[in-house]
């Protein structure tokens, strides 16, 4: 964690950049938004930064090896979370949201045939996986526990370019010099509902009279049409709804040493049968909800694609959520969807503002926590919801996830991340439920949950945040 002083609620701990919808909500692939598509992303920017050539060397010395370093929770769940088949895809030239999951794999297996990466537009590097990615369990990077240092070496072994990249949760990748620059401002982000916390997403939507999902279209559309940002959110939902479906009828057993046979795909099966049938039992409710979330979860954990939610780890409770509200509810229609998505963006852009989705800062409240609150929130609003309620919503689904650790076991975003996924969205549910039987008042602000999280995160011992030292990865033993 940074470390810094507590906030005022109301008052936001940094002046915020703008985080559109799909900062939120990114096409990618598993099983780790900051363990596997953060780090591709950091790789394919060092190739862009070695690619400019803008950076100081003798004119007659060429760039003849790539070295990488992985620090801290990296290290530590590293190979569990894919990140060295990550790295090893960037160098390749891959981004997460262009790399088919079957030409991944063919092209890994290239370079670690070869030893030698050759991305589009640069000559071949030599970068031998298994000696010149390095996972450093020792040293931890001053700016944050995912930090990562990227070396372009001449022939001679001499570093010719050096690169820090941090990954900070939801796939977004700052540099050293971009995590210590103060952000910029509401007003330098140039949109016309710049709010950074609720009490400001409550006062702008009063004065305004607009739904929280419209404020967020405004802001967006101050850098995209109307047509851009329709097609992308319709995009987004594809991409979830793609998900679920290949999770629904995938079955077998996860990659990694546990071992984990997929589940969702027999459960899909027997809830078909039963709904074909009209037998809704009392349970058909959270068991649809359960399967959605499952689905994108085993696809997650398969290396499939999928869509940050605001994470990988947390990418199903979002599209079971959304994909519930479809099944359940008659009315529900393309522009709903719309509305869901960006009204849960507004509220994962308070929460990333004011403390962190990353599970390696804050543990697994900060993932599948704010992604309940997240789908809380949009189900709120799909069903009616004031702005207050909506808020309401968001704020009870993150408190009740308050505290929750991150230990993957064996390092694997499996156990206990998939179920955990059905469970944020069965309280989502939940939440968005309760909130519409009230009118908005509530005891304990989003602000103050959010800064309660913060908080917590920060006392959480580190054992708690991704490392798999702690918690179930300890007490549960792979076979
Ligand atoms: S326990 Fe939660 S935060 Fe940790 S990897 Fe699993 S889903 Fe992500």
């Amino acid at each position: 964690m940074r470390g810094a002083p507590p906030a005022e609620v109301g008052e936001t701990r940094e002046t915020p950049l703008f985080i559109s919808v799909f900062d939120i909500f990114k096409i990618g692939i598993g099983p780790s938004s900051s363990h596997t598509m953060g780090p591709m992303s950091a790789a394919r920017r060092f190739l862009d930064e070695i690619a400019t050539g803008a950076w100081p060397r003798p004119a007659d010395v060429e760039i003849d090896s790539l070295r990488v370093t992985l620090h801290g929770s990296l290290a530590f769940t590293g190979v569990g979370h894919g990140t060295d088949r990550a790295v090893i895809l960037g160098l390749a030239g891959f981004k997460p949201d262009d790399v088919d999951p079957a030409e991944a794999a063919r092209s890994i297996e290239q370079v670690r045939a070869t030893n030698v990466v050759h991305p589009a537009g640069h000559k071949p590097y030599r970068f031998r996986p298994a000696v010149d990615l390095v996972f450093d369990r020792e040293v931890r990077l001053p700016g944050h526990t995912n930090g990562m240092v990227f070396l372009a070496l001449g022939k001679a072994g001499q570093v010719l370019l050096r690169r820090v990249y941090y990954s900070v949760g939801g796939g977004f990748v700052l540099d050293d010099e971009e995590m210590s620059r103060p952000r910029a401002t509401p007003a330098q982000s140039n949109v016309p509902y710049p709010f950074a916390n609720a009490v400001q997403m409550l006062a702008m939507a009063k004065r305004s009279g607009l739904s929280i999902a419209a404020m967020k279209r405004a802001n967006e559309l101050a850098t995209m049409s109307a047509a851009e940002l329709d097609a992308g959110l319709d995009r987004i939902w594809a991409a979830m709804d793609g998900c679920i479906e290949r999770g629904c009828s995938t079955g077998g057993v996860l990659p990694g040493e546990l071992q984990v046979r997929r589940r969702a795909a027999g459960i899909y099966d027997q809830l078909a049968a039963s709904w074909a049938r009209n037998d809704l039992g009392p349970l058909a409710a959270n068991d649809w909800l359960s399967v959605y979330a499952m689905a994108v979860n085993e696809e997650n954990a398969a290396g499939g694609r999928v869509v940050t939610a605001p994470t990988n780890g947390a990418s199903g409770v979002m599209p079971a959520v959304l994909k519930y509200f479809l099944k359940f509810e008659p009315r529900a229609s393309r522009e709903v969807i719309r509305e869901m998505l960006l009204t849960a963006a507004a509220i994962a852009g308070i929460v990333k503002t004011n403390a962190s989705i990353s599970g390696a800062e804050v543990g697994c409240q900060g993932e599948v926590g704010a992604a309940s609150a997240m789908a809380a929130a949009a189900l709120c609003a799909a069903l009616g919801g004031t702005p207050t309620q909506i808020e309401n919503a968001a704020e009870i689904a993150l408190e009740h996830h308050l505290g929750m650790t991150c230990d993957p076991v064996g390092g694997l975003v499996q156990i206990p991340c998939i179920e955990r996924n059905a469970f944020g969205a069965v309280k989502a549910v939940t939440a968005a439920s309760l909130a519409l039987k009230g009118d908005g008042a509530h005891a304990v602000p989003l602000d103050t949950c959010i800064e309660t999280m913060r908080q917590t995160g920060a006392d959480m011992s580190e054992r708690y945040k991704e490392t798999s030292l702690a918690g179930l990865a300890l007490n549960v033993t792979a076979c």
